[in-house]
Formats: structure tokens, C-alpha cells, sequence
């Protein structure tokens, strides 16, 4: 798909002729020009030719059906995964990704093991959730659809392949496409952005609240942070962007973020067997989220042929998770599971990772 040059090609036609393609594309779903009668036949093979709708991807689909794969071919054959997440209170989550590959490593993430490759841009990130309208369109409501109606996707996760806060300006973009009522309109709201600690994006991420106060797409756009570990010298093992960004600076810049905007802010951290899930670790991980709007997301670890060749890392047992959890209510920490979605389509968070 490339829609890179819709409005040039349309600049000799009536203004209402973008309108009209932007609502086939993006309110009724065409995956061919052939599919917009209202433009003429010349039109139309024109926009075949320079704007190509069709989206080159492998689907698989979980046991449960309530997770779907998709791994999609950019133009330049560089592939990326993105995951659609049917709630069972009819909400559709898409997670995107930003970027082919991440240049950041983490040691348990198959993303980390592919190295970095090259950012995403807007209409990538955008062409990520137009498939999965597409695919909701033809199989039609289910039961997981209240009242049986057509659901589209409802909410974007930023939580794919790729940092999003090294891709910022393309993000972004795409977080305003994702807003617009023209375009998807999700609230923004239903839409997080997850951040392996990133200083630079979470400041700019608040300034560019506060700047564009009173535009629709200001504000409260969800904030995550990858966390994975209690202090520093267990993070940086983990997650060598630590050494660049240690734990009380990233700390600090989510206090500033939540000063501006008075908004909770995530913390994902995924319990490792025998490397980050002993009771210790959850007394200090207490310690450092015992702050006001904080709260703790725990994900069990997911094994992936590529993690999977480190050799050393394996969910946490059923019995640490519970200790784990139970001293976090102890200590009065604000904290959900993640249910788990798609481990089986290896679709679940740090499984994502391709090859061209
Ligand atoms: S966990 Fe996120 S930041 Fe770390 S390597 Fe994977 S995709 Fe990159």
C-alpha cells in the first residue's frame, strides 16, 4: 500500500475527491481502487498504478481466534509484525510497530536479537491498522462485538517492534491519523505509547501535549514504561539503554510527565524465572513505584526461538508469581497481570521478529 501520493494525484480533481478516497480507504475499507465506482475507470487505474491499496501479509490466527498475526511486507521487502487483540468486551487492540528491527537489544526481546534496520513512517505505522480494519470488515461481527455491530479497531498499543521515542516525529503522525475522526477516530485515550526509557521522547511527549492544549489530539495519549527491573546494575544485564538512561532519571522524567499531565503512568515488567522475580525484587520494585499515579503491569515472559538461543531465561513458576504479586499487595502497589495473548502465534509482548 502507498498513499504517499494521493493528494498529488488527485490535485487536478474537486477538493471533495481526497474526501471521498480518504472515506473509502479509511471509513469503508477498499483494498482496490477498483472497489470506488464514484470515480471514473480512468481514475481509478490511475490510483491503481500510483497509489496501490493491496497489503502484502501472512495471517496467523491464534487457538483461542482472540489474537491474529499479521506479518506485513513493506515496499522494500523489509518485513514487520503487528497484532490484533480481540477483547473479550469487544474492543479491538492493534499493536503496532514503529521500526523495522530496534537498535536497543534488550537481552529477553526477539526484536532486540534482529539488530535495528530502519524506522517506519507515518503511513507504515497508519498501514498497520488499515489491515486489521480490513480483516474485522470481512469476517464480520462476532459475538465478541457488542450487539453484534462492526467494532473496527478501537485501541492502538505503540508496543510492536521498535522504540517509539526514536521514531518520534513518524509516531506521532500517525497518532494524529489515528485521532482524527476523518481517519480512525480513536480517542486518544484508548491509544499508549510504550517507551523503554527514552528521555528525550517522554519530556518531548508532555511539551507536546501542553503545546498543542485545545487541538483534539492534545493530551492523554497513554504513557508506558519498560521497566523489567527493580535497579540499575539488574536493568542494564537486561536492557543496555540503561547504562544511557539510568532508573532515577527516567523516574524523574515520568514524575515531570505526570506533573504536566496528571496522568497514570504504566510500568510493564516481565517476570523472568530466577532473574528479576525473587521476593527481593519485588520489595525494591515496591519502593520505587510506591508513587502517586504509578502502577505496575506484570508479564509473564514469553519464549521465542530467537530469546529462546540465549539459553537462559524461562517464565517465572506459578508459585513466584504468586509471592511475587502477594508482596506488592502487601506493600499496597497498584498492579494488574497481563492476560496473555497469542503466545502460541508467538505474537505476545517480545516475541515479534522477522526477516526480509
Ligand atoms: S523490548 Fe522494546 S526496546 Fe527492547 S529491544 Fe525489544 S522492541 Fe526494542
Amino acid at each position: 500500500m502507498d498513499l504517499e501520493n494521493l493528494e498529488k494525484v488527485l490535485q487536478a480533481e474537486p477538493k471533495y475527491r481526497l474526501k471521498q478516497a480518504n472515506e473509502a480507504v479509511f471509513k469503508n475499507f477498499i483494498s482496490d481502487w477498483s472497489e470506488a465506482t464514484f470515480f471514473t475507470k480512468e481514475l481509478r487505474d490511475k490510483l491503481n498504478k500510483e497509489c496501490p491499496l493491496k497489503i502484502e501479509a501472512d495471517l496467523l490466527i491464534s487457538e483461542k481466534e482472540d489474537s491474529i498475526k499479521a506479518k506485513i511486507t513493506l515496499k522494500d521487502g523489509f518485513k514487520i509484525e503487528s497484532v490484533l487483540m480481540r477483547h473479550s468486551d469487544g474492543r479491538n487492540t492493534v499493536c503496532v510497530s514503529c521500526q523495522v528491527g530496534c537498535p536497543l537489544g534488550c537481552l529477553f526481546c526477539a526484536t532486540g536479537k534482529m539488530g535495528f534496520k530502519r524506522n517506519l513512517t507515518t503511513n507504515e505505522i497508519v498501514e498497520q491498522a488499515i489491515f486489521f480494519n480490513r480483516y474485522l470488515k470481512k469476517i464480520g461481527p462476532s459475538d465478541r462485538s457488542r450487539e453484534g455491530l462492526f467494532h473496527g479497531v478501537t485501541n492502538v498499543t505503540f508496543m510492536g517492534m521498535g522504540e517509539p521515542f526514536l521514531n518520534y516525529d513518524n509516531v506521532w503522525g500517525a497518532v494524529k491519523i489515528f485521532n482524527d475522526y476523518k481517519y480512525f477516530n480513536i480517542g486518544v485515550r484508548s491509544i499508549s505509547i510504550s517507551t523503554a526509557g527514552i528521555i528525550e521522547g517522554i519530556k518531548k511527549l508532555s511539551e507536546g501535549l501542553s503545546r498543542e492544549a485545545g487541538s483534539r489530539h492534545a493530551g492523554h495519549v497513554n504513557l508506558a514504561i519498560s521497566l523489567h527491573a527493580p535497579n540499575d546494575k539488574l536493568r542494564r544485564e537486561l536492557m543496555p539503554i540503561d547504562k544511557k538512561y539510568p532508573l532515577q532519571d527516567v523516574l524523574k522524567a515520568v514524575d515531570e510527565y505526570i506533573k504536566e499531565t496528571n496522568r497514570k503512568v504504566m510500568f510493564e515488567y516481565v517476570l523472568i524465572k530466577g532473574v528479576n522475580d525473587s521476593d527481593n525484587n519485588a520489595k525494591e520494585l515496591a519502593k520505587i513505584m510506591d508513587r502517586k499515579l504509578y502502577f505496575v503491569n506484570l508479564i509473564l515472559y514469553n519464549k521465542t526461538p530467537q530469546t529462546g538461543q540465549a539459553g537462559s531465561f524461562e517464565p517465572s513458576d506459578t508459585k513466584r508469581v504468586q509471592a511475587f504479586r502477594a508482596i506488592l499487595e502487601k506493600l499496597k502497589i497498584r498492579y494488574t497481570q497481563r492476560y496473555r495473548f497469542g503466545d502460541d502465534i508467538q505474537a505476545a509482548c517480545g516475541q515479534f521478529a522477522t526477516s526480509k
